[in-house]
Order: C-alpha cells, then sequence, then structure tokens
C-alpha cells in the first residue's frame, strides 16, 4: 500500500504527527518499535495541563487514543532499511510485518540513552535513576545525588545542579575520565566531590535508595542517581540518503521542519534543535505534520511554489 505519510517512532513527537496528519486527512502509517524514552516509569511533571504530573506512559496511552481518533492506528514495529522510490518522489520502507510506500516521512525515531550497564540499572530509570536536570533536576531539592559521567558536559550538569542541592558527588568512570582542568576546578570550587569508581549494584529500601555499591566494594549513599553519559539518535537508516545529519549524527532540520531531503521530516529528540523534552517533541511533531501536509497539495490547491 501507498501511504500519503508514514511516521516513523510512535513517542510524543510521532503521535503529534500522527494526530495532525489523521486530522488533515491523509492516509498515515505510524510505525513504532516501544523502545522510545516514553517507556519508562517516569512521571513527567513539566509537561502543560497536568498539574499533578503525567506518567509517561499514561501520557502515550492518551496519545495513541487521540491519533486513532483520527484515523491513525499505531503499528507494532520497525523501520528496518529505507530508500528513495526509483524513478520518482517517496520512499520505500521495508518494516519487520513487509514493505511499504510513503509519499512523505516524518521521521521520530528519538534517540538511545547510554544507561550504566550495573545488573537492575533499568529498573531504576524513572524511579531512582534520571538523566537530565531540566526533566528532573526539581527532585533533587536538598537532597544528595550522585552523577554518572566522563565529560564536561556532565561537569556543567554537575555545576548546574548547585541550584538545587549543594550534596553533589560525581562519579567517573575509571580509564574513561575526560575531565579537563578547567572543569575540575570549577567543580572544586563549586564544593562537588569527584571520585572514581563504576557502579556494581544499587540496594534499595522500598522505593528510596540505601547504599551504592561500587565494583572497589566501597559503599557510597545517595537519593537520586543521575546518568550524564549522553545518547545515540535513531538515524543509522539515515545514513546512505542524501540527509544532513550533524556531527552527532541528529538530523537537521530548518525551523519548518524540513530536512535536506524532499519529502523526508524529521521531528523530536533526532533533530538537531536539541530539546529533548515532551513539549518540545510534541510542537515538533506538529510542525512537521504541517510541512509534509503541504508538500501533499496537489497543484490545484496551492498558489506557491511548493517545497519538499
Ligand atoms: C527517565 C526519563 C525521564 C524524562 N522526564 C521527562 C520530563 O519530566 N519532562 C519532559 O518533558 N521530558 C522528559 N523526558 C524526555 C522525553 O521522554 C523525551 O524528550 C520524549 O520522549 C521525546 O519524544 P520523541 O517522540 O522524540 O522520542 P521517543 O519518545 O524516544 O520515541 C521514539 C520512538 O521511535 C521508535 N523507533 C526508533 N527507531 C525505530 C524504527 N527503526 N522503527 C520503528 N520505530 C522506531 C522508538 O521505539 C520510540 O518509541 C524523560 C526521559 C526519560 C528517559
Amino acid at each position: 500500500m501507498t501511504y500519503d505519510c508514514v511516521i516513523v517512532g510512535g513517542g510524543p513527537a510521532g503521535l503529534s504527527a500522527a494526530v495532525y496528519m489523521g486530522r488533515f486527512r491523509r492516509t498515515t502509517l505510524l510505525i513504532d518499535s516501544g523502545e522510545g524514552r516514553w517507556v519508562y516509569g517516569q512521571h513527567n511533571e513539566n509537561y502543560l495541563g497536568f498539574p499533578k504530573g503525567i506518567s509517561a506512559r499514561r501520557l502515550r496511552a492518551l496519545g495513541v487514543a487521540q491519533a486513532e481518533r483520527f484515523g491513525v492506528v499505531p503499528h507494532q514495529g520497525r523501520v528496518e532499511q529505507i530508500d528513495l522510490l526509483s524513478g520518482q518522489e517517496g520512499f520505500t520502507l521495508a518494516t519487520t510485518s513487509g514493505k511499504v510506500v510513503a509519499r512523505t516521512v516524518i521521521w521520530a525515531a528519538g534517540v538511545r540513552d547510554r544507561w550504566p550497564t550495573f545488573q537492575g540499572a533499568r529498573r531504576l530509570i524513572g524511579k531512582q535513576l534520571f538523566w537530565c536536570i531540566v526533566c528532573d533536576g526539581w527532585r533533587t531539592l536538598d537532597r544528595e545525588i550522585l552523577l554518572l559521567g566522563n565529560s564536561d558536559a556532565a561537569a556543567e550538569d554537575a555545576l548546574q545542579f548547585l541550584t538545587y542541592t549543594s550534596r553533589v558527588t560525581l562519579l567517573v568512570e575509571p580509564g574513561k575520565d575526560e575531565l579537563s582542568l578547567r572543569a575540575r576546578r570549577k567543580l572544586q570550587v563549586g564544593g562537588i566531590r569527584v571520585l572514581a569508581g563504576t557502579v556494581r549494584r544499587v540496594q534499595l529500601k522500598g522505593q528510596e535508595i540505601e547504599k551504592v555499591f561500587l565494583i572497589s566494594g566501597e559503599a557510597l549513599s545517595a537519593d537520586l542517581i543521575f546518568s550524564l553519559y549522553g545518547a545515540e539518535p535513531n538515524t543509522e537508516l539515515l545514513r546512505h540518503l542524501p540527509i544532513r545529519l550533524t556531527q552527532r549524527g541528529m538530523i537537521h532540520i530548518d525551523p519548518k521542519h524540513h530536512t535536506t531531503l524532499a519529502h523526508f521530516y524529521a521531528a523530536g529528540d533526532v533533530t538537531d534543535h536539541h530539546s529533548q523534552q515532551v513539549a518540545a517533541a510534541v510542537y515538533s511533531g506538529a510542525q512537521a505534520a504541517q510541512a509534509a501536509n503541504y508538500a501533499l497539495y496537489p497543484p490545484r490547491q496551492q498558489l506557491t511554489a511548493k517545497r519538499g
């Protein structure tokens, strides 16, 4: 089947795009592999309209219901390859459930966080283990925090956490330390303890962290842990296409969410807008959908020059 639009990724960016495309009366396939940033146990407290916060999974379920109302049903699956259609505008996408053809594509595939690899780490994500000061800095108010990171970017986050708490430890992995002398000095002036070590396990008491054990055998106390190892964008499948990516592999988009490839749009965390927030992803999906919709109008419905 040929779709007006295939949206790759069913997080907040892809779902927002799906609601718009459905309401634009475009035949739309939303395909999602169910592994994005929305899958963990976190409670989003900064998304407008939910004064008590809302769990990321619940917000997604509401988004799915909203997209379904306008005729777009999220399809569980993975896009494994994407190519230009030969001889005409459009794309073929090989998915885990077969091939589809798309006149336009919105790539909203998000990123993969580099979480610590100690046993049981995944269970803690969104509860005791976080990655983002914008999302969860507020939770650290006057609490003791352990930051896991090796770079100056992690050091900068550590300095910013001083807005919330003075009890900050940065744990740098032995052999992976990339902290500059300048960063070390600033951390020292800020009263931030820098230790070398790798977490082996985290012991909980109920929902609270009791102790963090390092491979060395040392035990640290912490109320919350933040992983500051960064993330990889899901753009490997795009490398053979004429789509401009940044050095980090993020998709370059213009303010209207066009990429450098006609009829191919991108939205959310995977773009070089770097906003990495639900609100920004929702906005981004809406923008990409409007750009894709515009390209789908036939000439008889357009007055101005068409832009992919
Ligand atoms: C622990 C945690 C706490 C957070 N807290 C907050 C918060 O409080 N407030 C806030 O605003 N933000 C928060 N965020 C960030 C927020 O979740 C992200 O910014 C948001 O989910 C990005 O939306 P997205 O749609 O761009 O990407 P994602 O939500 O990551 O969705 C991308 C989707 O694409 C799918 N996908 C990838 N590749 C393929 C493929 N080849 N084929 C098919 N599907 C594919 C993935 O499975 C995934 O479902 C948090 C994130 C985490 C991890």
